[in-house]
């Protein structure tokens, strides 16, 4: 991994940037530019055929200065520490811009979740847990799905997690099934959370949503709730692809048909009167919105040069490398940063949390409702904060959400920082403030 493509490396520069910009003291970059603690953990796996196979594990646990941290466990062979460090950072930032009381985590697990049975899965993520349980609980480190995990996961390790406390903390992980205390809107949150931004970003730019097309690289749980409420909002969806391939038809595809055909097929590849296009040709079509929701690293320069679309909206987490978002930026394109952007999940995990908390459970609009006005009020601070001090949305976010991790670490007494830059007031109020 380069520079340009080590997660860690690259929020490293973005944080340095942000505090330079802020006018803060280096002693805030010096503070966050470590996670605060990281385990490593090898999860034994009695195989389908009596083998036993050991799986490396990571979790990093990025700051804990603004509460508990908090972010999703990936399943993917590419997992690795420095990738998991880096996605530690961008969940601290994510939570700041949106005012949510955590700090930042991720974890990851080296392996391939298409090769293992079901029985291995459920092994291998309880293994995982019952290993970084010490580290972990409602109050400590709150995990979450990723790339490749889901509810039923969740499911499995908040059983594990109770058996080894020996009591129910239904607030331990968030992303669960309903019935053993999710929250209604959880599945669809990040998805709907891009389209609220999307709806902002268009609004701005004067562009209407009714006219306007799309394409979505990644269909997984945020790439296929992204196209179906993208759709429903009338946006119409030209093209999107998954690991195996593609579907475009520059006509609109009928998303809710698509959505069928890929819960079949499990690719949306050969989706009838579509056709399968290179994930070059997908960035490269002349579209309003690019929505990548795969993977890291998809918009490098070369990839950057061939935008047309007026908007990247940023469902994955960091899928433009330093080099593509210096060229996008040139290029006048309009990127909705994934700290921004793809913020709804965690969001309503925090709903999540609280109604644990609270053991009383919103109905779905509620849900809903909520997300929206916090996707709104940050989009707009950060947006407000973009126009005055004439940077980007990516710098922006990162001025709102490294003033708030700053002027925590102040209160702590952990720094003796000056604040010489007001920034607007709603987002350091905390969520849903009046
Ligand atoms: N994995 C998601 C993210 O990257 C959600 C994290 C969470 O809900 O804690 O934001």
């Amino acid at each position: 991994m380069s520079d340009q493509t080590n997660p860690f490396l690259i929020v490293q520069g973005q944080l340095h940037r942000a505090v330079q910009n802020l006018g803060l003291s280096e002693d805030v970059y010096e503070l966050f530019k470590e996670p605060m603690r990281i385990s490593r953990v090898a999860v034994p796996v009695r195989m389908d055929d009596g083998r036993v196979q050991t799986f490396l594990g990571y979790r990093a646990q990025h700051t804990d200065v603004t509460g508990p941290t908090k972010g999703g466990i990936r399943f993917h062979p590419d997992v690795n520490e420095d990738e998991v460090k880096g996605l530690s950072m961008w969940m601290t930032f994510k939570t700041a811009v949106m005012g949510l009381p955590y700090g930042g985590a991720k974890g990851g697990v080296i392996c391939d979740p298409g090769q293992l049975s079901e029985r291995e899965l459920e092994e291998l993520s309880r293994g995982y847990i019952r290993l970084l349980s010490p580290v972990m609980g409602p109050e400590v480190d709150i995990p979450a799905p990723d790339v490749n995990t889901n509810p039923k996961i969740m499911g499995w390790m908040l059983d594990e997690f109770d058996r080894v406390r020996g009591h129910h903390s239904p607030g331990f992980i968030t992303g669960k099934p309903l019935v053993l205390g999710g929250s209604l809107g959880r599945d669809a949150a990040t998805g709907r959370g891009v389209l609220f931004v999307v709806l902002q970003a268009m609004d701005r730019l004067g562009i209407d949503p009714k006219k306007a097309t799309a394409v979505i690289q990644g269909f997984g749980n945020v790439g296929s709730h992204t196209a179906r409420l993208l759709h429903e909002a009338g946006i119409k969806v030209v093209a999107v692809s998954d690991v195996r391939g593609s579907a475009y038809d520059a006509s609109g595809l009928d998303v809710p048909k698509l959505l069928t055909y890929a819960s079949e097929h499990k690719t949306t590849k050969g989706f009838p009167g579509s056709r399968m296009i290179s994930t070059d040709e997908l960035f490269s079509l002349d579209v309003d919105v690019i929505v990548p929701a795969a993977l890291e690293n998809q918009i490098d320069g070369e990839r950057a040069e061939q935008v047309r679309a007026r908007i990247v909206a940023e469902a994955a987490n960091g899928p433009t490398t330093p080099e593509g978002d210096e060229l996008l930026a040139e290029r006048g394109i309009f990127v909705i940063p994934d700290i921004l952007c793809n913020a709804g999940g965690v969001t309503v995990s925090y709903f999540e949390w609280v109604q644990n908390t609270m053991g009383y459970y919103w109905p779905e609009q509620e849900v809903n409702d909520k997300l929206s006005r916090m996707m709104v009020d940050a989009f707009s601070t950060v947006y407000q904060m973009q126009q005055e001090h004439r940077v980007t949305m990516r710098e922006a976010a990162y001025l709102v959400a490294v003033h708030r991790v700053a002027e925590a670490a102040n209160a702590r007494g952990w720094l003796r920082v000056n604040f010489q830059h007001e920034v607007p007031g709603a987002v350091l109020r905390g969520p849903l403030a009046d």
